[in-house]
């Protein structure tokens, strides 16, 4: 599918920093670096699968991935985690379970395919100011607005592409997007301005598929705008299992139940079970939609549902076996194709769900675990820091440069030279790293379009960066002072991070995120991504790990994810102390012990916070020295029993 139109990426707000230097060009689309996507899938093999034969495609399974970096949509504010596809991605490629052609790039559906869905009203009035304010349901910055209609445009071009790449293999394809069930033919609700799947089908019928087609939507929430879209269709039967259903209940060819409640495993795969096998045995599709939601997962940050990780896995290999192979115990003459959308899943954890099942699919039907958000981050920072040359980082000459430098030229201006971040990054190569990383383009999702850096290298205690909101320099985001540390951890070279701020000045404390000690704002969010930043600067300065001394019980806390006590003392003294604040939230447990209310039970006497050095492990040798039996003893030695007054 060529779309002639918006090639280029229309209103991409970001021009990506690496743009006419480097080697890279840019983070845009596939970019040439992306070792996770791969340029589109030749049609040519689609004939090769159709020749093998039929029996053997019930068992072989083909999967293909449609995604864009394009999906990657920062709002304010929200729960939905921009990154899920890319996270699938990097956990899927971790495994060497993706083929290297299996993931293919979509570009935006056109006006005409979203005119066969929508009214023109509707569309015309999507250019208006403030048009998205009822979809999204708050009022929203114009050029957010314009981002979301960009997004998911690319979205339903990604479902286009899905469908025809399922119905090509007569297998599976997935978007790693999409599912945006709540969009009528003349209004969009809850996040869903185009109907991606509705286009998807009216496109078909404008090429000729005639087939009858199910959708099967498992999202948390009601599929109200693809049943209302084909109300009247009796070729189209949409099955939605969900928490309340909202819309209209007369559609010719549906499947609506409603489970109240704070639904668990049971219950929820029942209805499945018992549901899903008639429709598919009376109604005979030749097309099957799936809508995987993970919303109904129990960890999800919206959703009510108490569904486990298993249970999710569970409903969608069932789903799956009914469609591509066993009904009942009954081979079906021929698997159906499937096109597989994300749709709903709120919260850091939602891109696990799907990791997980699409495992199981490229995996001969045995899932894999995927590793937690933090782990994911680090493995994505990895790789993209291999695809940047060290000579981008430093500014350094490469080989090809002749070997002459500014000091064989103009002796003069050497000294001027601006000196390097720990000796080695040049302001421009820590730009190039936060550009690349996305880090620079969630910032600009807070509503800060020009983040700025700025290095400080004067300082004796260490070499300080800090990230701006604005140009000049008004709105601190990020200051981080970091220095190389050879004393703190016998043998070990460490780069400290003497201190690290994050804020968000524009942000406002509230119940859930309550101001912590040491804090002015409420944070950004992004520690995750600064602290694999700060790993893969170890690797490149070929460094033992990372050190840090938290000055707060609640920083140690947190950090407790990545780091762990250098001195196994330290280690048994935060064990006691998590111990005695049990059940406390995190401000209250901070607050009690800036106030010394913990006390040593042996002596009676209250205990204050201590300098306590943290280690992350990047190399092996460090890694031995702060886990494993030795370490577990010696903490076990220091333990101690602390209770709150
Ligand atoms: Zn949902």
């Amino acid at each position: 599918m060529v779309l002639a139109e918006d090639q280029g990426g229309k209103g991409r707000a970001v021009a990506p920093l690496s743009r006419g230097g480097g080697r890279g060009g840019g983070r845009g689309d596939g970019g040439e670096g992306s070792a996770i996507l791969p340029p589109v899938g030749t049609p040519s093999r689609i004939g090769r699968w159709l020749r093998k034969g039929r029996r053997k495609l019930i068992h072989r399974n083909q999967v293909d991935f449609v995604y864009s970096q394009r999906y990657q949509l920062e709002l304010p504010g929200a729960t939905y985690d921009s990154r899920r596809g890319e996270r699938i991605l990097t956990f899927l490629d971790s495994t060497g379970l993706l083929g290297r052609r299996a993931v293919h790039r979509p570009e935006p559906a056109t006006f005409r395919h979203l005119r066969r869905v929508h009214t023109d009203e509707y569309l015309d009035s999507l250019n208006q100011p403030g048009a998205l304010t009822t979809v999204v349901g708050y009022q929203l910055a114009e050029e957010f607005a314009d981002r979301i209609l960009e997004t998911q445009r690319v979205m339903v071009g990604g479902t286009l592409l899905a469908t025809r790449l399922a119905l090509g293999s007569r297998c599976i394809a997935i978007n790693l997007g999409g599912g945006l069930h709540h969009a009528f033919a003349s209004r969009g609700e809850r996040f869903c301005v185009f109907n991606d799947v509705a286009v998807a089908i009216a496109e078909l019928r404008e090429t000729g598929f005639q087939g009858k087609i199910l959708v099967i939507d498992l999202d948390l929430h009601d599929g109200d705008g693809t049943r209302s879209l084909f109300a009247g269709d009796a070729t189209v039967h949409t099955f939605s299992i969900h928490n309340q259903t909202n819309g209209a209940d007369d559609a010719v060819e549906a499947t609506i139940v409603e489970i109240a409640g704070s639904v668990q495993d049971e219950a929820y795969l029942e209805a499945v079970r018992e549901r899903l096998p008639p429709v598919l045995e009376r109604f005979q599709p030749e097309l099957v939609f799936y809508l995987a939601g993970s919303d109904p997962a129990a960890d999800d940050q919206i959703g009510n549902w108490k569904i486990s990780a298993a249970g999710m896995l569970e409903r969608d290999r069932f789903v799956v076996s009914c469609v591509r192979g066993r009904v009942r115990g009954r081979e079906r003459r021929l698997p159906i194709p499937l096109a597989i959308v994300l749709a709903g899943g709120y919260g850091m954890n939602a891109w696990r769900y799907n990791a997980r099942f699409f495992s199981a699919l490229l995996n001969r039907g045995r899932p894999l675990e995927p590793p937690t958000t933090e782990e994911i981050t680090l493995v994505r920072f990895r790789q993209l820091a291999r695809e940047i040359a060290p000579h981008e980082l430093t500014g350094e000459a490469t080989e090809g440069d002749w070997g002459l430098t500014a000091d064989d030229i103009l002796p003069g201006i050497a000294a001027q030279r601006p000196r390097r971040l720990l000796g080695y990054y040049s302001l421009q190569g820590m730009e190039l790293t936060l550009e690349r990383s996305g880090i620079l383009d969630r910032i600009r999702s807070f509503g800060f379009p020009h983040p700025t850096l700025e290095f400080d290298l004067d300082n004796p205690a260490g070499d300080t960066v800090r990230l701006y909101g604005d140009e000049p320099k008004t709105e601190l985001l990020i200051e981080g002072r970091v220095r190389i540390d050879r004393a703190t951890v016998p043998d070990a070279a460490l780069l400290r991070l003497e201190w690290l701020l994050m804020q968000n000045p524009r942000a406002t404390f509230t119940p859930q995120r309550p101001r912590l000690p040491g804090q002015k704002y409420p944070g950004l969010g992004l520690l995750p991504d600064v602290m694999a930043l700060l790993i893969v600067a170890c690797d490149r300065l070929q460094l033992d790990g990372l050190l840090f001394v938290p000055g707060h019980y609640h920083i140690a806390s947190h950090g407790r994810k990545y780091l762990r006590f250098a001195d196994p003392a330290d280690e048994a003294f935060l064990r006691a102390l998590e111990k005695a604040l049990h059940g406390l939230p995190l401000s209250e447990a901070t607050h009690a012990v800036e106030q010394n209310r913990v006390v040593d039970v042996r002596t009676g006497r209250s205990v204050s916070w201590r300098s306590m050095p943290m280690v992350v492990p990047v190399t092996e040798r460090l890694q031995e020295r702060i886990t494993g039996e030795e370490y577990e003893r010696k903490v076990a030695e220091a333990e101690m029993e602390l209770t709150l007054t």
